[in-house]
């Protein structure tokens, strides 16, 4: 285990290439190949990737001349604004670090600090994480999730079209360049720079829409069974919401990935962001049971490291401590079940900050819940690091915000509710009775930002 001393010790040699440097923006891509996009980590927007530069050069599907720019502002101590995420919490007044810190230490990242921090910003680098998303045919239909990402989502516009009164909200950003992804010249470029890459790459995480409904998934599988990648972390992040034959084919596909040793190990991440009906209120088509005996069928089968990804928004609050004794039965039961917890930026009016301070104890008995039961990395309860990303979220939530923008974001969430429940045939509070008076108050500032008088939902 690395002591503090040590830690402080790389961290200070990341700052002192800048105080913005940040290793994923080299190291790290996320590829929408559906759309032509890509962003160096989850944060920033997606940005386009001409098809003039792939031609030239098919690693523009991570070295495009945007993200070079950003790479030389990094290089020179200035914060690229696409990035605000990190920069809130490094201006937050909690201790905890910031994603550009916790990425830059991590072990596909901080081995090649020093080649890149001496390298050109125009120069083309092999990133070691690459996460890439083949198709966005998806079951699922979460409330901060959009349309570029979701078949279900562009369904839903279809039939409904935009949200009132919400500009943008969860409409397609970018143009489609195709449905199919066997003709499409993304995916073909992507297939071309794979095995230019994959000797140094670290992780290859497959990401959707769903990814259990890709053809291009099972291709990986594939192409791994017949191409050894010792090195490589194979992941995939998936709803575990899919019909059981789908996962039980894949399962079959990768048990002789694994048992040939081909692939250094495989990764199972899963997203949840709160507990049962509020889970299920949120991501809507979430099987919240059966995406737990699915996080055990994986267990059982393969003994895989499974990672939880929780974006904590307003849902997560009241019953957040229920689904932590859900996730610590888990770890006693297997082990390496580890939850990562980030904050949700986007949509604003699905953020956690907005709640009134009253709603702050549920959040603090979570917190206490979990701090009392913390041992090592991977093992049988929560660890230091599962902790500190809880706190730092805590911290972001209980910091100032302006109170017109609480306003506003308050005014939304009542706007977006209301319809997203007419959608969806749901019932925001009979998911949620914790938030009546919180839902008064939403209201309240609906009217008073948007029409200045009370009406009759709600009250
Ligand atoms: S600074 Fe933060 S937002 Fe920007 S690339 Fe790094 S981790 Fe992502």
């Amino acid at each position: 285990m690395e002591s503090l001393k040590d830690r402080k010790k790389r961290i200070d040699s990341i700052n002192e290439v800048s105080e913005s440097f940040c290793l994923a923006k080299w190291l790290q891509v996320t590829i929408d190949l559906v759309h032509g996009t890509n962003h160096s980590c989850h944060h920033p927007r997606r940005h386009l990737i001409p098809l003039e530069e792939l031609e030239q050069n098919p690693s523009a599907l991570h070295n495009t001349k945007f993200k070079k720019e950003k790479r030389k502002e990094m290089l020179e101590g200035r914060r690229p604004s696409e990035c605000e995420y990190c920069w809130q919490i490094e201006d937050s007044s909690g201790p905890e670090k910031s994603d550009r810190l916790i990425k830059s230490l991590d072990h596909w990242a901080y081995p090649h600090k020093d080649r890149i921090a001496n390298s050109h910003y125009e120069d083309d680098v092999a990133p070691t994480y690459v996460e890439v998303m083949f198709d966005k045919g998806c079951n699922l239909a979460c409330g901060y999730c959009i349309a570029d990402v979701s078949s279900r989502i562009e369904q839903e516009i279809k039939k409904f079209g935009p949200y009132e009164e919400l500009i943008d909200h969860r409409l397609p950003r970018n143009e489609k360049i195709s449905d199919d992804e066997t003709t499409n010249p993304y995916v073909i470029a992507f297939w071309k720079w794979l095995p230019t890459i994959i000797e140094g790459l670290h992780t290859l995480r497959i990401t959707g829409g769903e990814p259990l409904l890709s053809v291009n998934t099972f291709k990986v599988l594939d192409y791994l069974l017949e191409n050894e990648s010792k090195d490589l972390t194979l992941a995939i992040n998936t709803n575990l919401s899919v019909k059981d034959v789908v996962i039980d084919r894949f399962i079959k596909k990768l048990k002789p990935v694994l048992q040939k040793g081909n692939i250094k190990k495989f990764e199972l991440f899963t997203s949840v962001d709160a507990y049962k009906e509020q889970a299920e209120y949120i991501r809507e088509g979430l099987d919240y049971d059966k995406m737990l005996s699915n996080i055990r069928k994986f267990k059982e089968e393969l003994g895989v490291d499974v990672i939880i990804n929780c974006t904590f928004g307003v849902y997560s609050i009241p019953k957040f401590k229920l689904f932590l004794q859900d996730i610590l039965e888990l770890k006693k039961d297997y082990g390496r079940v580890i939850l990562d917890i980030s904050y949700l930026n986007h949509p604003r009016y699905l953020r956690a900050n907005m709640v009134t301070e009253d709603l702050h104890s549920y959040i603090k008995e979570s917190l206490e819940f979990m701090g009392g039961r913390v041992s090592e990395f991977g093992g049988n309860e929560f660890s230091e690091y599962e902790l500190e990303k809880f706190k730092r979220v805590y911290h972001w939530i209980v910091s100032k915000e302006r109170m017109d923008q609480k306003n506003q974001n308050r005014a939304d969430l009542y706007t977006f509710v209301t319809q997203f429940d007419k959608r969806y045939n749901k019932d925001f509070l009979t998911a949620f009775p914790e938030y009546k008076d919180f839902m008064l108050n939403c209201k309240k500032s609906y009217y008073f930002v948007k029409k200045l008088t009370i009406g009759e939902d709600y009250v």
